[in-house]
């Protein structure tokens, strides 16, 4: 039977999980979603098959959340015939808006991931060094594999993107700012990510004192003093550097923001512009009053660089991935 509602759409790719259930985070207002949508493609909630995908017409789901970065072809040919299934393509998360935890692994290549996941690690007996093909022959016939790629990709590296929403997984507010915008018909320009114009500092409560700092302790070094500004102590937080629309949820649970909101609409290079903060509140504006050997130090203190400045965003970043000799 024809309905006047929403068809939407949930799928996930290189991905956690954790972005399938902040859909459901939205609690009771899920009714007020099932009022005026209908779930026509949701493999993590109900049984699917890519061929009822196929068989739909062109542009038949109105809008489609994509959550999960593209690590392999599967992924790859499903956010391609997603993309032409549905009128509205939204990058769900921090993995489809920037690449997401799982993209870090553009630090290494299939090789190496599969030599350390088949063969390394101390409980794996793999004497033959067996790894996956994509195609293997079973006496019960052929088994297609998809391929697993060197890097992992952005959505919209893959495909067009009509917006994104952030947050690794995305706050209740953004979740339910986006439904309401979609149902209203009230949604911005496209390509915009549904998120305020604000960074995660504007939204937080603690207090900053424009002090600078000589030190930086890892979170379990220290505990903070409550209301002032994680940063201001030492403690290294990305919220400078990241997008809000989160309502600060770490800061208010004492823990430094990590960066999930992605870069602010203004420095759209996030590791980059929170290099820029951290060398400023550590003074190295005055770079003259130090020896190469105090900045060295200073700077050694931050003992992840790109798993701190680039946890959610390196396959999104200019770097993009640590280049491989062959
Ligand atoms: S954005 Fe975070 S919660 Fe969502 S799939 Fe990626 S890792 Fe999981
Ligand atoms: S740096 Fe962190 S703790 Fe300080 S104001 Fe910004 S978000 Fe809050
Ligand atoms: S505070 Fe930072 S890491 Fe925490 S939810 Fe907000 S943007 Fe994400």
């Amino acid at each position: 039977m024809a309905t006047n509602k929403l068809k939407i759409a949930f799928y996930w790719a290189a991905s956690c999980g954790g972005c399938e259930i902040a859909v459901l985070d939205i609690n009771e207002k899920i009714l007020d979603v099932i009022q005026i949508a209908d779930v026509v493609f949701w493999p993590v909630a109900m049984d699917f098959k890519y061929k009822d995908v196929e068989n739909m017409p062109d542009k038949h789901i109105d809008v489609c959340f994509f959550n999960g970065g593209i690590r392999n072809s599967e992924q790859e040919h499903l956010a391609k015939l997603l993309r032409q299934k549905s009128k509205m393509l939204i990058a769900y998360g921090a993995c489809a808006h920037l690449g997401g935890v799982p993209g870090l692994a553009n630090l290494a290549n299939k090789k190496e991931i599969f030599e350390k996941v088949y063969s390394s690690t101390f409980s794996t007996a793999n004497s033959e060094n067996i790894t996956p093909k994509t195609l293997v022959h079973v006496k019960e016939g052929e088994v297609d594999i998809p391929e697993f790629y060197d890097t992992v990709k952005t959505l919209d590296q893959v495909v067009d993107v009509d917006y994104y929403v952030p947050g690794c997984p995305p706050a209740v507010e953004r979740t339910l700012f986006a439904v309401e915008a979609i149902a209203k018909g009230e949604l911005p320009p496209k390509g915009s990510v549904l998120a305020p114009l604000k960074s995660v500092c504007d939204e937080c409560p603690r207090k900053k004192e424009n002090k600078r700092i000589s030190k930086l302790y890892r979170v379990y070094e220290k505990t903070p003093e409550p209301e002032k500004c994680l940063l201001e102590q030492g403690i290294l937080c990305m919220g400078p550097a990241t997008r809000g629309g989160c309502g600060a949820r770490c800061l208010k649970a004492d823990m430094p923001c990590t960066g999930c909101g992605g870069p602010c609409p203004n420095s759209p290079e996030q590791g980059a512009a929170m290099i820029s903060a951290l060398a400023s509140i550590l003074g190295l504006e005055d770079e003259q009053k130090y020896s190469e050997e105090e900045v060295e130090k200073l700077i050694s203190q931050v003992k992840d660089p790109i798993g701190t400045f680039y946890m959610y965003a390196l396959p999104a970043s200019i770097l993009r991935r640590k280049v491989m000799k062959e």
